[in-house]
Formats: structure tokens, sequence, C-alpha cells
């Protein structure tokens, strides 16, 4: 494109490059989704419908970008890593983060009358924010992926019991709100089971547990000594040779995607896909 006389106006972007070398977490939110699920009539507390929308939607996101090693989602947000190695666009937080908010709402969009058939998409439309937040080191990354898990669960156990007080206990929001203040996890285990004949651990995992998305190789045998556990012990710059990372960027495309309902808190989840995060 030839100059012009316009063209110095380029000089206002700012630039927004990424911490290099570090685990980026692009964490998308749907944006008044309680809103949406008095809209869309949610079920409550849990909607299978809008997870497995969800769960397409990311695993779409996974599959569009290799760069991304991992998700993890929970009630209306979804937390994609991409690994530290990754260079996309540059590393600029505003290209990654839009293209990663506007690809997840362009399937969730696609993918709506799938899941939901009998519930035609109307206004308001789905829409979600998002923002990039870098992890230096493998602890801090797992340390973020299980504080959003332990949210998953203490807010599902809140909700599940909440709901349960109103749904099968008749009682109202207020009533309901009231007698859950003030309680702690055992009290609203001891409630749902000695009540409700609910053994919250009995709920199904994709609600307890919330959904990983991860590609799928060969499971690693805990036990053996191959185990990747000091990929962070020094946090050096990932030095790969032109042709193994073709390979690499081959095998990712061609891996399938799963999306589980697994602990992602304790290490064996990592130990036994030690690929994830080398
Ligand atoms: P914001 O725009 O600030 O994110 P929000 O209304 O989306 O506002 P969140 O804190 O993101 O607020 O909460 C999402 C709400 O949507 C929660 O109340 C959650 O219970 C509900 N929700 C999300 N997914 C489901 C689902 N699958 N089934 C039932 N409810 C859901
Ligand atoms: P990037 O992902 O870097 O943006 P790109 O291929 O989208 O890559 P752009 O610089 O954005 O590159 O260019 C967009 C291209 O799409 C141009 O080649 C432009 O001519 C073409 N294009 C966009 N809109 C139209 C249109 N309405 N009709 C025909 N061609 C179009
Ligand atoms: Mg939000
Ligand atoms: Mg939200
Ligand atoms: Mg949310
Ligand atoms: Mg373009």
């Amino acid at each position: 494109m030839a100059n012009s006389k316009f063209e110095y106006v380029r000089n206002f972007e700012t630039p927004d490059p990424l911490l290099p070398n570090t685990w980026v977490v692009v964490r998308v939110d749907g944006r008044a989704f309680t809103k949406m699920c008095a809209k869309y009539n949610f079920e409550k507390p849990n909607d299978r419908r809008a997870l497995d929308l969800m769960n397409t939607a990311a695993k779409a996101v996974v599959a569009d970008l290799p760069e991304i090693t991992l998700a993890y989602g929970v009630s209306d947000e979804y937390s994609f890593v991409f690994h530290k190695s990754c260079n996309l666009f540059d590393r600029r937080a505003s290209k990654l983060v839009s293209t990663v908010v506007s690809t997840f709402t362009s399937h969730y969009v696609f993918s709506w009358s799938t899941h939901f058939p009998d519930t035609p998409l109307s206004f308001p439309l789905p829409t979600f924010d998002g923002r990039a937040v870098c992890y230096p080191s493998v602890q801090n990354l797992r340390d973020y992926l299980s504080w959003r898990q332990v949210d998953c669960h203490i807010n599902n156990l809140y909700n599940t019991t909440f709901w349960t007080l109103i749904q099968s206990g008749g009682l109202d929001n207020k009533e309901a709100e009231k007698a859950l203040a003030g309680t702690l996890a055992a009290d609203k285990n001891e409630i749902l089971f000695s009540r409700f004949s609910i053994n919250y651990n009995n709920e199904p995992e994709i609600f307890r547990k919330g959904s990983v998305v991860f590609r799928d190789y060969e499971l690693v045998d805990p036990g053996s000594n191959n185990i990747a556990q000091t990929i962070d012990s020094v946090a050096e710059p990932i030095k790969q040779s032109k042709t193994q990372a073709e390979n690499d960027k081959k095998r990712r495309a061609k891996a399938r995607i799963l999306v589980e309902h697994l602990d992602i808190i304790k290490d064996d989840f990592w130990d036994r896909r030690p690929w994830i995060l080398s």
C-alpha cells in the first residue's frame, strides 16, 4: 500500500505484546447470562444443554487454534491455555483475546440449534467478554486452573442445595438464601442427604468438576519415570528445530480432542498427560 499523508495515525496504536515465555490464559465469560438463563429457560441449577453447547464451542476453538494446549470450562466461562512457546499474532493481547472470543461466540451461535432444538435463538443474542493473563510458572498456571475448579465445586454445591430447597423443599428464593446463610460444605451435604436423600457425590461429574478439553495421546503410566515433572524448575525457553516444531504441529492437528470431567487439581491428571505442559 502506498504511503499517504494519513498513515501517521498508525502510530497511535499501542503495542500490547504479552510477556514472552509465559502461559497465556484467555478466559471468556458470557455477558449477562443471568438474564440469558431467564430468557431461554435454562434449567436450574444446571442446564445440561447449555453446558454441552459451551463444550462444543470450546472444542471448536481448540481445534482452530493448535497453540491451545488445554481448556477448562464451568458455567458461562471457559479458560483457554496457550502454550508458553506460542507466538501466534506475535503474542499481541488484543489479537489473541478478540480471536478467541469471536471464534467461541461464532461456534456458540452456530451450534445453538443443535443443543436447543426446541428453543430458537432470538434477542438478546449471546455475547462473551474476554481477557488474557500470563502465568510465568507451571505452578502458577495449575493454581489458576485449581482456583477455577474449586470455584466450580463451591458454586455448584451451593446452587444444588439452593435449588433443591426451592424445587423439592417448597421454599422461595429468600427463604432458601436464609437457610444457607453461614453454612459450610458439610452442612450443605447434610441438608441434601438427610432432607432430600441426595448424595452430592452422585451428582453428574460435569456439574461437580466442570469440563476439560485436551488432545488425546497415549496415556503415561504414572509409575514410570519419564514424567515431565521438572518442566517448571528452570524457566528455559523451549528450543525446537524447525522440523520438530512442524512435526509437533502436524501431530497436534491430527490428535482427537476430548472433553472430559476430571479432577485437574490433583497431580494424577497431569502426570498421565505430560504432553499438555511439556
Ligand atoms: P456478567 O456479564 O458480569 O458475566 P452474568 O450474569 O453472566 O454477568 P456470571 O457471574 O458470569 O454473571 O454468572 C453466570 C450465571 O449464569 C450464573 O448465575 C450461572 O448459574 C448461570 N449459568 C451459566 N451456565 C448455566 C447453565 N448451564 N445452567 C444454568 N445456569 C447457568
Ligand atoms: P488477517 O487474518 O491477517 O486479517 P486477511 O486475509 O483477513 O488476514 P486482510 O488484510 O484483513 O487479510 O484482508 C482481507 C482480504 O479480504 C483482502 O484481500 C480483501 O480484498 C478481502 N475482502 C474483504 N472483504 C471483501 C469483500 N467484501 N469482497 C471481496 N473481497 C473482500
Ligand atoms: Mg463477566
Ligand atoms: Mg457471565
Ligand atoms: Mg461467569
Ligand atoms: Mg483480516
